[in-house]
This record gives structure tokens, C-alpha cells and sequence, in this order.
């Protein structure tokens, strides 16, 4: 990846980008002669999930690229993310599947609790049948991004490099400007800035919605191992719903989804978010409760869950003028009532990773589009309904919910059918 305190460092087609003179010293990504299987032809903003696959799927297909990241380094913070066998074929195909799976318990079954109300504990459900096609493993997010990240050339991410506007330059390219003031031309824009995209703002895109519900997640810690079966665990409430899933022989991690009219203000006491997450689920199942017990307090994070439906005709378009392109949740968020947010961001990338690679840029984004648009737009609408559904709060309604309806959705086989995704093994990185 050539980046260069240089401003004279441009070749064809990027000549006619002439850095004013106030900005001598910007960092610069070059644009090489080279069009589309350069390094300096791609630019990725955001060094999360999508933004890291994609420069890895990149990479091994031959492609470079550069990775513009706002943060002074990888997010550090995050839980854990529940990964399907949709998000592993991905990471075979980038060939860090095996790193991670040494290090993550796989799912063998679901258990779940109803009626955390009364006390009573109505359901457990085996699907080892399920699972047995299935690969479900809670990873750290934190170092799935770093192991993503260790398997780039390690000039690749420009840390502390927010983005801050975005203009066309017709044929030059396009230009991106950053908070500190450096300019940076690229051939092709990547969006993978994640839910509050200012490039997919930039786009036509509406803000995400908040759909009602916030959820708290954390990840206790037990550095004599965690007594745990590797199942995952969901309890059910009236408009409150939890569960814990163990993620390594030592953490486990948990969340509480609750209802709320608007998400409110941020807390950023955690002694006071880990109260109020007790608080939800105060006399609930005791294993719960020591889970949650066993948290640090720095590692219980509040989300609002927002979305962002694809309506065919009314959402703008994920490229724009063969130049932008959006990835992961800038372009698609949506909630995690079915755990595919990251799963989805994992397959964008080798999606448009081999379409980038093959050719004509415009074809390759307009082509990508098409092909993830079928996939998540649905997907997007399916994890909303299943949100309304499991925080309904009318005891009547829930009593049915529990004993009939989700019992019935989790044995049917078409359950995890969203989780079905194939792909090869993308060529290894030189
Ligand atoms: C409560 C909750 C639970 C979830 N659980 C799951 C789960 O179990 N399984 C699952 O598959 N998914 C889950 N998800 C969804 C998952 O977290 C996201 O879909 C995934 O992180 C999307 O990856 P991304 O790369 O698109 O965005 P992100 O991971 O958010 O990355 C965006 C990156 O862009 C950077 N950035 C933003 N703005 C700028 C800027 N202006 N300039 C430069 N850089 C910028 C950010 O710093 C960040 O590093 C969950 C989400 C929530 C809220």
C-alpha cells in the first residue's frame, strides 16, 4: 500500500488532483497507473468486520487496498458476536477459520426458558439435529478483528483517520477528506463505516430506525473455567427477553433485550449500567444472574437496535457512479434477534471482494449489489419481525408465544435456512 507524505506522487488517471498548497503536508494514497488490481485503487473506510474481511478477501485474491479507520486502533471494546455457519464458510474461504476455532466452544444445542415471570421453567429444546449442520460459535469480537487484521500487510490500516466529507472528482476518482485535514483520492470507495455511516449518508441513505427495544450485552469472566454445557440459553419474559451463551472454556456471554420508547440518554457510569441490566432481570433464573455476577463492569455495554429496511424502489442504491460502494451494516442494519449482522458483513465482503477482483468496477458493484440486496433485504425485514415478536408484553399473547409458536419455529427445519451460504476458499495471500 503506498501512502506518501508526497503530493507529487500522483500518476494517470489521478494527475489532475492537485493538493493545494496550504496542504502540503496530507497523506496521500496514491493512485497508480494500475487501474482496478492496485493497492492504491481502494480505499476501505472503517476497520470493522466488513471493512477487514474485505481488505483480507481483497488481498487474497492479489487486490491491495487501504484501510482508513477512525479510531486509534482496532475496537477494542465489544463482547462477543454469535457466529453461523454462513459467517465460518466466510472465514474459511479468508482462511482464518481454523485460528478461531481453537479458541471458541462450538454450540451444541439451545435451551429454551420460558415464563421467566412466575419461575417456571417450561422448555428445553434439543437441536442437536439442527446444530449438528450447523456451526454456532460466539467469538470475541475484539479478536476476531485483530486476527482479520493480522493477516493484512501491516502498513494497511490507517488508524486515527476519520473520515469527515466525501466528494466525486468525475474520472480523477473520488475524494475523501479527514477530520485532521489530509486528503485522500481513491479509484474506489469501500463504505464499511458501520450503523451511522456518513458515507451511506452521503448516499441518500435515511437514518436507521430505533424499533423499540435495547439490548444489554456483557461477557463474564471465570479464570477457573466456566462450569457451562455449550448450549445457548434464552429466557423469555413480557417484553424483556435474556440469554447466555459460552463462548470460551473461561467467558460467557450474555444479553437482556427490554423495551423502551426511546433509547434515552447514554449512561456512562458502568457501575450504573451493570445495575440497571440486574435490575431487568432481578429474581430471574439464578445461572443468569451469576453470569451476569461474574461481568466486569467494564465489559457490560447498552445498545438501541435499529434498522434499516431496503424497500425495493424507495432505498437508494448500494454504489454510486462505479466509484462508492457500501459494505456491512453502513449499507444494511439490521437487528441481532437472528445473530447475522457480522454473519451478512462476512459474506458482503467475499461477494464483493471477487467481483472487484474480476473486472470493470461499475459491473462489479452493480452486480454485487444485486446479488446481496435478494439476500439481505429479506433477512433485514425476518430479524425485525422476530424482534416484535419475542418482546410482545401482553401476558396472554406470550403465554401462546412460549408454548406454541416459538417452540414450533425452532423445530421446524427451516429455522436456520438463513444461515445457508456457500463459498469457496479464496487463493492465499501472497
Ligand atoms: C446488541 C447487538 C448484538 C449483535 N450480535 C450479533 C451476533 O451475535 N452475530 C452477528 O453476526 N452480528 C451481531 N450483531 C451485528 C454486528 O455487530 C454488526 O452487524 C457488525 O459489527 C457490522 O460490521 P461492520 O463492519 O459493518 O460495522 P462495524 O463493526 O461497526 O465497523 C465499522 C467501523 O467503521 C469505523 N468508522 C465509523 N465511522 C468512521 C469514519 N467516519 N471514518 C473512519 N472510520 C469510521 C468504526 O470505528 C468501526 O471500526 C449485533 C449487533 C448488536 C447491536
Amino acid at each position: 500500500m503506498a501512502m506518501t507524505t508526497s503530493t507529487s506522487f500522483f500518476s494517470p488517471p489521478f494527475r489532475s488532483f492537485s493538493v493545494p498548497r496550504h496542504r502540503r503536508n496530507v497523506v496521500v494514497v496514491a493512485a497508480s497507473a494500475i487501474p482496478l488490481r492496485s493497492a492504491e485503487n481502494i480505499v476501505i473506510v472503517g476497520a470493522g468486520v466488513a471493512g477487514l474481511a474485505t481488505a483480507l478477501a481483497l488481498r487474497r485474491l492479489g487486490v491491495g487496498a487501504a484501510v482508513l479507520e477512525q479510531g486509534p486502533t482496532l475496537r477494542a471494546g465489544g463482547t462477543s458476536l454469535t457466529l453461523f455457519k454462513n459467517g465460518w464458510r466466510v472465514l474459511d474461504a479468508i482462511g482464518v477459520a481454523d485460528e478461531l476455532r481453537a479458541k471458541y466452544l462450538r454450540i451444541q444445542g439451545w435451551a429454551q426458558d420460558a415464563d421467566a415471570i412466575s419461575g417456571e421453567w417450561r422448555a428445553e429444546i434439543a437441536l442437536l439435529g439442527i446444530f449438528g449442520r450447523q456451526e454456532v460459535r460466539a467469538v470475541e469480537r475484539r479478536v476476531l478483528l485483530e486476527t482479520l487484521a493480522s493477516k493484512l500487510p501491516p502498513e494497511t490500516i490507517s488508524f486515527s483517520s476519520k473520515l469527515k466529507s466525501i466528494a466525486e472528482q468525475g474520472p480523477d476518482g473520488t475524494l475523501l477528506e479527514l477530520e485532521d485535514g489530509r486528503q485522500v483520492l481513491a479509484k474506489i470507495v469501500v463504505g464499511c463505516d458501520g450503523v451511522n455511516s456518513p458515507i451511506a449518508r452521503w448516499m441518500g441513505f435515511l437514518e436507521p430506525r430505533y424499533v423499540g427495544h435495547m439490548a444489554f450485552r456483557g461477557l463474564a469472566e471465570y479464570a477457573d473455567g466456566q462450569p457451562f454445557e455449550p448450549k445457548v440459553n434464552y429466557i423469555y419474559g413480557r417484553g424483556v427477553r435474556a440469554g447466555f451463551v459460552p463462548v470460551s472454556p473461561t467467558k460467557v456471554y450474555w444479553f437482556i433485550c427490554f423495551n423502551r420508547q426511546s433509547p434515552g440518554p447514554k449512561i456512562t457510569d458502568p457501575a450504573a449500567l451493570k445495575r440497571e441490566a440486574l435490575d431487568l432481570v432481578g429474581g430471574w433464573p439464578s445461572d443468569l444472574l451469576a453470569v451476569m455476577g461474574s461481568t466486569p463492569e467494564s465489559a457490560v455495554v447498552r445498545t438501541p437496535l435499529v434498522d434499516r429496511w431496503l424497500w425495493p424502489g424507495l432505498a437508494p442504491r448500494a454504489s454510486r457512479g462505479g466509484g462508492v460502494v457500501l459494505a456491512g451494516d453502513a449499507w444494511h442494519p439490521m437487528t441481532p434477534n437472528l445473530g447475522q449482522g457480522a454473519c451478512c458483513a462476512l459474506e458482503d465482503a467475499v461477494v464483493l471482494a471477487r467481483r472487484l477482483a474480476a473486472g470493470n468496477a461499475r459491473d462489479a458493484m452493480q452486480g454485487y449489489e444485486a446479488e446481496r440486496w435478494a439476500r439481505v433485504f429479506p433477512l433485514t425485514a425476518r430479524a425485525g419481525l422476530v424482534g416484535a415478536l419475542v418482546q410482545w408484553e401482553n401476558a396472554a399473547v406470550c403465554a401462546v408465544r412460549d408454548a406454541v409458536v416459538i417452540p414450533r419455529l425452532v423445530r421446524l427445519g427451516p429455522f436456520l435456512e438463513h444461515t445457508n451460504f456457500e463459498c469457496d476458499l479464496l487463493g492465499a495471500s501472497p
